[in-house]
């Protein structure tokens, strides 16, 4: 039965950011719509303060303020020097006894009728009895101290309805103050963990992938990135994990490819077009170092009638092994290409023709001693002859042209021997034949 495997590929960014900001709307929203209530009852009970409690106190003010002055035009009727003063204030009495704003509260009219029946009383038997004010004065005293009385109930009474109110307004502003604070510290702890987890999930990932693309290269080993929670961020660490991996591979690509380019296909020496490229830029350091440089050209000798006589085949061999023995014998800094056919050429770096010929003839004496097994189980031996010139003060092909002529004198001196440029013969080596070679 197949197997389905779900990967967890991590949050999309976009989707996680607008939850996050769909909850701080809707926790934002809820604080206000808590706040709203609060705002409404202050601004209700202000209003209320302004058109009906105000208005109320006034009037409130203005009665105890009549019935103040209903107690003292009393005290006036009582204290009055003559008739006439008391009669006007006795008249001021009446007229405060039934103003409306009196009349509309149930005790103060009581009292105020009260004082003016007794008042109303006094005054007329005063005029046949004028002891009637001392007579009456504790009643008065009483009547006055009873309207004091109200006066105060009524000024404690109108403050009393702006301390509800304001009382009212305190509560509400508390209570807005609180939730305020709370949802400004829920909006602060919100803040906190968004920032928390915008650093946590994309500013580091990001600060690792911008390092991981800074050190890429060949020479770093594969990013290890943390499994990011984005899927974005993960898609960037699995691109630059791939990019890596095509980096490698590219580069193991373009080694193959140059060694393809550069090396002869037979005999795996580099091709003539690399060496001279190669010898150019090695030739241009030594001569500006001024430091000992040779050249040479091989030719191996009689090479058409071993192709003839055993066929292509073994010359393809004998190639091999020939270039085979050249990489064993010659130093590591020099260079050795096959220039073309059987023909091969050389660049004796840091050493002088003088000393190259030493370093080829031991090549030539190891080549014309060695056995070379043929794959039709026979066996050949072969020479090669090789030229030698100095490259110290030249350029390189006119140092490959005078190695070349070199070549040529061996080559007529009889083969299987090295000549230098410009000196006579060196050794008296015999000179190669067919016979030699049983060819
Ligand atoms: P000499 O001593 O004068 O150089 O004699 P030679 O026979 O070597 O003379 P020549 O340079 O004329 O002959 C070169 C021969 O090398 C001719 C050609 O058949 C052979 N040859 C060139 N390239 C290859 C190759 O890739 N494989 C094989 N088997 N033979 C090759
Ligand atoms: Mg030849
Ligand atoms: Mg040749």
């Amino acid at each position: 039965m197949p197997t389905i495997q779900l990967r967890f590929k991590g949050f999309r960014a976009g989707s996680t950011f607008a939850v996050l900001a769909l909850i701080f709307v809707f926790s934002f929203g809820l604080m206000i719509g808590l706040i709203w209530p609060d705002q409404q009852r202050v601004i209700d009970t202000a209003n209320r303060l302004q058109d009906k409690t105000v208005p109320e106190i006034i009037r409130y003010q203005r009665l105890a303020r009549n019935l103040d002055q209903l107690r003292q035009e009393g005290e006036r009727v009582f204290s009055g020097e003559s008739s006439e003063e008391r009669q006007q204030s006795m008249f001021i009495v009446t007229l405060v006894a039934s103003h409306p704003s009196v009349l509309e509260h149930p005790e103060a009219a009581k009292r105020a009728r009260e004082v003016e029946r007794f008042l109303d009383g006094v005054a007329r038997e005063s005029a046949s009895n004028p002891t009637i004010f001392a007579n009456r004065i504790d009643e008065w005293r009483r009547l006055s101290s009873n309207l004091g009385t109200l006066v105060e109930d009524v000024s404690i009474q109108g403050v009393n309805l702006t301390s509800n109110d304001l009382n009212d307004i305190a509560t509400a502003i508390q209570l807005a103050r609180f939730k305020f604070n709370l949802a400004m510290i829920v909006v602060g702890v919100y803040l906190v963990l968004f920032l928390l987890l915008l650093r946590l999930h994309l500013i580091k990932p990001l600060q690792h992938i911008d390092q991981a693309l800074t050190n890429l290269g060949l020479d770093q080993p594969a990013p290890d990135f943390k499994s990011a929670t984005m899927s974005e961020i993960r898609s960037v660490q699995e691109a630059i994990g791939k990019l890596h991996g095509s980096l490698v591979e590219n580069e193991a690509a373009r080694q193959t490819l140059e060694a393809l380019a550069n090396r002869d296909s037979l005999t795996g020496l580099y091709n003539r077009r690399h060496f001279m490229a190669a010898a150019e830029a090695e030739l241009h350091r030594s001569q500006r170092y001024c430091r000992p440089v040779t050249v040479g050209m091989a030719d191996l000798d009689l090479f058409k009638n071993l192709n003839d006589t055993y066929g292509h085949a073994a010359g393809d061999t004998v190639l091999r092994v020939f270039a085979t023995l050249l990489r064993e014998t010659l130093r590591q800094s020099d260079l050795v290409c096959r220039y073309g056919g059987e023909e091969f050429a050389f660049f004796f770096p840091e050493i002088t023709v003088t000393e190259a010929a030493v370093l080829a003839e031991r090549c030539r004496a190891a080549c014309a001693n060695n056995d070379i097994a043929l794959p039709d189980g026979r066996s050949v031996r072969i020479t090669f002859s090789m030229g030698l010139a100095d490259a110290s003060e030249s350029t390189l092909e006119s140092a490959l042209n005078r190695a070349d002529k070199a070549l040529y004198e061996a080559k007529r001196q009889g083969r299987n021997r090295v000549a230098v440029s410009g000196k006579p013969p060196a050794a008296s080596v015999p000179e190669q034949t067919v016979e030699d070679y049983n060819l």
